[in-house]
């Protein structure tokens, strides 16, 4: 294919193609400032290997240096800046790259790897660079690491045509508007952010940038600014609805708000409709380049809960004793980095991809995630996700933070226990009277232990495995 960033300078050279609300570049602007880039990025020594690492926040600087490595045919290694340094410099060694390009706000010593701050790298004298012509579909555009929710994180080899179907499926679900312009508030470093990169390219489409995630002030956006659609994960939702009361203006634009990356509780999902908020669910990994599975805007208001059908180009079945959620899509990444056989232990012969979540679909089609088949608790016969039990107990009061996982148990095999973070001393005959009302009774939790804190990965989600190391600690003793 030609070049993405080339093509959509000839196609579409006068639209925005990325602003941060105070710098807007053209397309033609682009592709012409990054061959800027890519001199200085060849002047610093950033491109004597194929891959060149990133540690940065959602900036213009940020966009434009990695466009600059995509535009020179070098893969982007993505690098969490949640993250502490002692796991980064792992990520480092483990995709062996010598170079580390770092946004200057995030600075940090001991990445053991040529670290080169973007404030040097942008003001290096040097003669421009031509991008490549063209884009070689099955080339590793991205390595992203997983969450690390379950173990490790694992790096994901995440090609341009992994990119490009993932795009295309979402457009053909959601809809290319001559005037659409993406809210961009998900970090860039994760799939969530890095596709809406991706979707900007593909699509000639306005990305609008935003470094942190700060409720009240992407409320004021949306309802200041020309933008259509915006990508949130849980907890982001729920602080944006918190910032929607009665009397605010009503967001000018928007026509979609993509909800992905983890479970949502139901009285989250009908508060949005209360409010006119026109969320759409979905579901991915970044195993799969984003969304795979999603609503679309027709079904969404009638189908609250569910995470929708599979996308058109995304076949889904479930295992038939597991339930576990199996996809075979063009989107499926090309293995994991240095761990072919942990890749290959997930795909059947037929190429079906095991996701290690557990689902189940009404008579329509419609996708229902369940959970975590590492995170089920069979208790009794009957399967049990921490999930449901976690997003019941969202509002029980004086619950701040709470988290489910399995104890083993001589009558039932295992039963659900929870791990509470509470304002006030924990009242367990409430919890107990709380759970019986709202639950059915074997979900109701056997204990529920306070903490000071729920461990959750550099993206917000529970580490339970953690949490079952503990059970596992205290049994022992
Ligand atoms: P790791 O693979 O390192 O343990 P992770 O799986 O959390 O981490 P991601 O790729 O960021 O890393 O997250 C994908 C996972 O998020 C999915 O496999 C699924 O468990 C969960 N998820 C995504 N969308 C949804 C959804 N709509 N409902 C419930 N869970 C979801
Ligand atoms: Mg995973």
């Amino acid at each position: 294919m030609d070049n993405w960033i080339t093509k959509q300078a000839q196609l579409a050279p006068q639209k925005i193609a990325v602003t941060d609300g105070h710098q807007s570049l053209t397309f033609a602007t682009l592709a012409q400032r990054l061959t800027q880039v890519a001199g200085q990025l060849a002047a610093v020594g950033a491109l004597t290997q194929p891959r060149v690492a990133m540690l940065t926040d959602n900036s213009l600087a940020g966009y434009q240096v990695a466009l600059a490595l995509l535009g020179t045919g070098h893969t982007i290694v993505w690098l969490n800046k949640r993250l502490p340094t002692t796991e980064l410099r792992r990520q480092l060694q483990d995709s062996t790259v010598a170079t580390c390009l770092v946004a200057d706000d995030l600075w940090r010593e001991g990445l053991g790897v040529n670290a080169v701050r973007f404030g040097t790298l942008l003001t290096t004298a040097a003669t421009p660079r031509p991008l490549v012509a063209t884009f070689d579909v099955h080339q590793v555009a991205s390595i992203m690491y997983t969450s690390g929710t379950t173990g490790q994180p694992k790096g994901v080899l995440q090609t341009f045509e992994n990119h490009y179907t993932s795009a295309i499926a979402s457009a053909l679900n959601l809809g290319v508007m001559p005037d659409d312009e993406w809210l961009c508030t998900v970090p860039i470093f994760h799939i969530s952010g890095f596709s809406i990169m991706m979707r900007g390219l593909i699509y000639g489409m306005t990305v609008r940038l935003v470094p942190q995630f700060d409720a009240p002030a992407i409320a004021h956006i949306l309802r200041t600014e020309p933008v259509t659609l915006i990508s949130v994960v849980p907890f982001m939702l729920k602080k944006l609805l918190d910032q929607q009361t009665p009397t605010a203006t009503p967001y000018c634009a928007l026509r979609g708000m993509l909800l992905g990356g983890g479970p949502i509780d139901q009285a989250t999902l009908r508060r949005c409709q209360q409010q006119g908020v026109p969320v759409v669910q979905s579901y991915g990994m970044t195993e799969t380049a984003s969304q795979v599975v999603a609503l679309n805007f027709a079904d969404a208001p009638s189908h609250v809960g569910s995470s929708g059908k599979p996308l058109f180009t995304t076949q889904l079945q479930l295992a038939p004793q597991t339930h576990e959620i199996l996809l075979k899509t063009p989107a499926l990444a090309a293995g994991y980095l240095g761990q072919p056989e942990k890749f290959a232990a997930k795909l059947t012969a037929d190429g079906w991809y095991h996701t290690g979540d557990v689902g189940h679909l009404d008579e329509a089609g419609f996708l229902y995630v369940d959970g975590r088949l590492d995170d089920m608790i069979i208790s009794g016969g009957e399967n049990i996700f921490p999930d449901a039990i976690e997003a019941a107990y969202q509002s029980a009061p004086g619950v701040r933070d709470i988290a489910v996982v399995g104890r083993p148990d001589a009558e039932w095999g295992m039963v659900p226990v929870a791990f509470v973070v509470s304002n006030h001393h924990l009242d367990v005959a409430a919890l107990v009277a709380f759970g019986r009302q709202h639950l059915a009774h074997y979900q109701v939790p056997r204990a529920f232990i306070p903490v000071a804190e729920i461990p959750h990965n550099g993206n917000g989600k529970v580490q339970r495995a953690k949490l079952r190391a503990r059970l596992s600690v205290a049994h022992s003793d």
